[in-house]
């Protein structure tokens, strides 16, 4: 089965895991630090705060905003679940903003009249959470923008963008954004297994996540609420997690980092394969905004469902039977059961609903070859002329 997405581990990634597991550190180790400056370096963030998972990098990130109950948080219906959920375990409460037809990112003219259909109702949203979806990155000067206007806080869910560039600048850099989340999961652009991050210039917020991370401990004086007993003394000054990334994690990020480039470059040469060869199908392919230069973290076609006999399911079983592994990307999170049940239904985003009925992600990844990809075009073909 070629599958939609995998990780590429080279020679040097394995060295540098076996020479971390040989080392004094395992976890809390020189490594961390090291992979997050790595990161934070090719973005050109001032910190990085690296932890176990993207949905801990956005769960951090909330908290870091200070989000609680009677707060708002709007995100993509468009996205992983964990770009919502993030504002429930802070007792917020979610709710959504439709995508654009065209990108499938969330619509800025969607969010500005949400935005100002809120302030009327005095409901307006304390964080946004535009999520880049497949790669591509989100409007993000005219979010920043509505963010001045309207007075809510950023977080970018770039979980699919590491290594893409919005105005010629790297996703991630925080012009646009108080916080940017990246995940390393191996489907992802670069990993570490599990993991993720959030870049940001703002120090405060570092030093907040930073802590919550490692259970709310400072070792800080300048922190403390009483004197040092000794050079052993700690305090827990707020109620944070365990959601540390180990050493042995971060040395794989680091050494993936090294080929984030040539991994990125690989996957834009792929796509732009794809878009010739798929050219005559009846198939809407992925439309680039000329501000973004994606990650290409996926590959999705649009079935053109008027055009053709089959429906999803049978080109999906097909694609399957004949040993492609397609996958679909994303199930609009607010018709999940968990989200219907806190008052959300079918019919409320419409674009995002539309856009899944028809949406199909191809196999991409570095190591995807010539010959894998001809076969991925020409079993498309043959279902769909
Ligand atoms: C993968 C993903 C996440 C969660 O990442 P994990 O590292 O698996 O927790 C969040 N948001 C989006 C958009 C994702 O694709």
């Amino acid at each position: 089965m070629i599958p939609y997405g995998r990780q590429e581990i080279s020679p040097g990634d394995i060295e540098a895991v076996v020479a971390t597991l040989g080392s004094d550190w395992l976890t809390q180790g020189p490594a961390v630090p090291r992979f997050e400056a790595m990161v934070a370096g090719f973005c050109g963030a001032r910190h990085g705060v690296a932890v176990n998972s993207a949905t801990s990098a956005l769960h951090l990130a909330c908290l870091a905003l200070g989000l609680g109950p009677g707060d708002r948080l709007w995100t993509s219906p468009n996205t992983f679940v964990a770009s919502a959920n993030c504002a429930l375990y802070c007792g917020a409460t979610v709710d959504f903003v439709d995508i654009d037809p065209r990108t499938y990112n969330m619509s800025t003219e969607a969010l500005q009249r949400k935005l100002q259909q809120a302030e009327g109702l005095g409901c307006l949203p304390k964080i946004v959470v535009p999520v880049h979806f497949a790669g591509q990155s989100c409007d993000m000067q005219a979010i920043h923008a509505l963010a001045q206007r309207y007075g809510f806080r950023i977080i970018e869910d770039a979980s699919h963008a590491i290594g893409g560039a919005y105005q010629g600048q790297p996703i991630g850099d925080g012009r646009f954004a108080d916080l940017t989340v990246f995940s390393f999961h191996p489907v992802k652009i670069v990993t570490t297994a599990e993991g993720g991050m959030v870049l940001t210039h703002q120090t405060p917020l570092y030093e907040r996540m930073a802590r919550l991370r490692s259970h709310g401990i400072t070792r800080d004086p300048e922190s403390m609420a009483g004197e040092s007993e000794g050079p052993w003394y700690y305090e827990q000054i707020e109620l944070g997690y365990n959601y540390r990334l180990t050493d042995i994690q971060a040395a794989l990020g680091a050494s993936q980092m090294g080929q984030l480039q040539n991994f990125v470059a690989k996957r834009r040469q792929l796509a732009a394969r794809y878009g010739e060869s798929l050219a005559d199908l009846p198939l809407t392919l992925p439309w680039q905004h000329p501000d973004s230069d994606s990650a290409w973290h996926l590959y999705v076609v649009c079935l053109r469902l008027e055009q053709i006999r089959s429906s999803r399911l049978q080109v999906f079983n097909a694609l399957r039977a004949a040993g492609i592994g397609v996958n679909v990307h994303y199930i609009p999170v607010h018709t999940q059961p968990y989200y219907r049940k806190l008052g959300f239904k079918v019919g409320d985003f419409p674009e995002s609903e539309r856009y899944y009925a028809g949406a199909l992600s191809l196999p991409l990844f570095p190591t995807l070859t010539d010959a894998q990809q001809e076969y991925v075009v020409d079993t498309l073909r043959h279902l769909l002329t």
